[in-house]
């Protein structure tokens, strides 16, 4: 059993967004047409208390794209985003949502950073996403939405990890590309993982 795992497609991620992914508006038609070849999708939604220390403007003096320590982990800072409850929030306008089964919200605890949709950064709790999958008999996820180099990549890796086939679509994703090789670099260290990179048509075809 396939299921599609549509991640963090919200306003402040695209164009005009609070954290926007360049032309992260064109995964939407991709993802919508690989929607009509799934039975079972699901949706993560990033979703942060005003108060996330993942926000560079809850720490004195810090600037977006500023590195702290934040319990131990590396934590890359944030211009405030996906504010539980606001428009930024909200999944994309044009993004098809009534097959999407159920949506995994992640990144609520104030004081760690979440862009797995199965675990937080830390892997200290779990979204329920894991377990979700296996109780509907789900033995291969395939995986697009934003951004390629942070949530995508970090569910993909967790993905493989559960025991899943991974499948992560190229064209489905873009990335915020801090370096201007993280996509690149992103996708390699899916495929080092086992995780396979493919184009949307080679699902779309079946
Ligand atoms: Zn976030």
């Amino acid at each position: 059993m396939d299921a599609l795992i549509i991640v963090d497609i919200q306003k402040d991620f695209l164009p005009g967004g609070a954290l926007a992914v360049s032309q992260g508006d064109e995964v939407i038609p991709v993802v919508n047409a690989l929607q009509k070849h799934f039975d079972l999708i699901v949706a993560t939604q990033d979703y942060h208390p005003a108060s996330h220390l993942s926000f560079a403007a809850n720490h004195k003096g810090k600037n977006p794209g500023d590195h702290i320590d934040l319990k131990g982990l590396d934590q890359v800072l944030w211009p405030i985003h996906c504010v539980q409850g606001s428009e930024g929030a909200a999944f994309a306008d044009r993004l098809e949502m009534t097959k999407v089964k159920k949506i995994f919200q992640k990144g609520s605890d104030p004081e760690i950073d979440s862009y797995s949709g199965f675990y937080d950064n830390g892997h200290l709790k779990s979204t329920g996403l894991g377990d979700y999958l296996r109780q509907k008999g789900v033995d291969r996820v395939v995986i697009a939405g934003l951004a390629a180099d942070y949530c995508v990549k970090f569910t993909a890796l967790d993905a493989k990890g559960l025991g899943f086939d991974t499948v992560v679509v190229k064209d489905g994703t873009r990335a915020v590309n801090l370096k201007e090789d993280d996509f690149e670099r992103a996708l390699e260290e899916m495929e080092a993982q086992g995780i396979k990179v493919v184009g949307s048509q080679e699902i779309i075809k079946k």
